[in-house]
């Protein structure tokens, strides 16, 4: 009948889990690993028109590279802070009759509005937000400039609206927002300089032809590189989604082969490899504890009596509906999950009871007797006086600590269900008690 073959404990979850519990996590995996891939695939189709996402995976691409674009701000600001406050020595040079206000302006609004800024910016971590943020404040920024330079009576002045190129490279290449907020800050400085050249007294005349082209190749450049950086930005971003997608699709179908593999298909209760490897999992436990007792394992085989005929009789399929009721039965009459059911032969069954005395045994026996007596299954056909279904079953408990020991407990449960049988069957005999129920 039962003969185990041992091996080594794997990556098995309790001991008794039935086939549905299978179909509900593996459902569940699905759902939300198509979820994800759904977003995914959305991106890359959009991606070649904007650089934004679709709304949820925008999200998760802002959650997912807020905390390093914080870092890479934190990082460059100081490069921007000291370029305007170093500017005083410009200033100095440039608007002499304006240095003191620029001394006010940079120290006393400059320095709280970027102090503020980046506050506000790692902040406001996983949102849109925060590049407009850094547009809102850049621009403000170029107005502090201007404030200083346009009402200068300094002959330099107008010249000195050449800066303005430098708050275009700080704010859109060196603390780098998305393409769209670096646009609008881009778009806002060329206004401020538009704006200057119409209230400065002399118009800067040719001046501002240069100094027009200064800024507008400064934003071209900056703009060029921030949205290239931008776009390969979120393209690699997708390609590390996609390549997690795979390893999540990888590892569920790793999952789904190993619970199958441990799964009878007919019955959905765990099969002679998953008996096997509980075995040796017990084993290894008790072995792994040697300070302690080991646990009382009580294991109980079964075997339908007179299947064959059962079989020859009422068909194959009605056999099989047999086995599946009687799967359930035994299922429902254990301590879940800490308790396994396996169907380890064509119409045999193990039950391994763990912690478990034998006399726990024998009630967990006297359940699965009653329970198959509720099913009350009709078995005309056999040779003997009982007409329904029945089983035998043969009882052993001990306390295994190594593979032998485990084996010697399977082979007297063996022997006791032989005696059931060759004492009459529908019944069980107890292979550690000398006398039988
Ligand atoms: P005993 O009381 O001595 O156990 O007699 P038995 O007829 O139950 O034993 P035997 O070993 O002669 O027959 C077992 C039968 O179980 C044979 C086979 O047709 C049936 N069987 C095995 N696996 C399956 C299965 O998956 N489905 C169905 N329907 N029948 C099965
Ligand atoms: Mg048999
Ligand atoms: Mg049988």
């Amino acid at each position: 009948m039962v003969h185990s073959g041992l091996s080594e404990a794997d990556e098995c979850g309790d001991l008794g889990s039935p086939v549905h519990e299978d179909r509900r996590q593996t459902n569940a995996h699905t759902k939300s690993f198509r979820a994800t891939a759904n977003v995914a695939t959305a991106g890359i189709a959009d991606l070649s028109y904007f650089l934004q996402f679709p709304s949820q995976l925008e999200r998760q691409f802002l959650a997912d590279t807020a905390s390093e674009r914080s870092k890479l701000l934190i990082r460059r600001s100081p490069v921007v802070m000291l370029t305007f406050v170093g500017m005083l020595n410009a200033d100095w040079f440039m608007v002499p009759d304006r240095f003191q206000t620029a001394l006010v302006i940079r120290t006393l609004a400059f320095i709280p509005l970027f102090l503020l800024t980046m506050h506000l910016f790692v902040r406001l971590s996983a949102t849109s937000l925060r590049d407009w943020l850094l547009t809102g404040s850049g621009a403000l920024t170029a107005l502090f400039n201007l404030l200083v330079i346009a009402p200068s009576i300094s002959p330099l002045a107008f010249s000195y609206l050449a800066t303005l190129a430098l708050t275009v490279v700080c704010w859109d290449s060196i603390l780098r927002p998305g393409f769209l907020p670096a646009l609008a800050h881009s778009i806002m400085v060329m206004a401020g300089f538009c704006f200057a050249t119409f209230v400065m007294p002399d118009h800067g005349g040719v001046l501002a032809i240069p100094i027009l082209v200064l800024l507008v190749s400064s934003m071209v450049f900056s703009l060029y590189g921030n949205y290239t950086l931008e776009r390969s930005e979120r393209a690699a971003y997708l390609q590390r989604l996609n390549q997690n997608l795979l390893r999540t699709k990888l590892g569920m179908v790793n999952d789904r082969l190993s619970r199958q593999a441990h799964l009878d298909p007919l019955t959905g209760i765990p099969n002679r490899r998953h008996f096997d490897d509980s075995l040796a999992k017990i084993v290894h436990s008790q072995s792994e504890r040697p300070q302690l007792l080991p646990d009382e394992i009580s294991v109980i085989l079964l075997d339908v009596d007179f299947f064959k005929p059962y079989n020859d009789n009422y068909g194959h399929p009605a056999g099989d509906r047999c086995l599946q009721a009687l799967a359930q039965a035994l299922f429902q009459s254990v301590r879940q999950p800490k308790d396994l059911v396996a169907r380890v032969g064509g119409e045999e069954f193990a039950v391994v009871l763990s912690n478990a005395t034998n006399h726990y045994g024998i009630e967990v026996s006297e359940r699965i007797h009653n329970a198959l007596k509720a099913l009350s299954m009709p078995h005309a056909f056999r040779p003997d006086a009982v007409n329904f279904v029945s089983i035998s079953m043969g009882l052993a408990t001990g306390t295994p600590v190594d593979q032998d020991s485990m084996m010697k407990l399977i082979s007297e449960a063996d022997q006791a269900l032989y005696r059931a049988k060759s004492l009459g069957r529908n019944r069980m005999c107890n292979g550690s008690m000398p006398s039988d129920t």
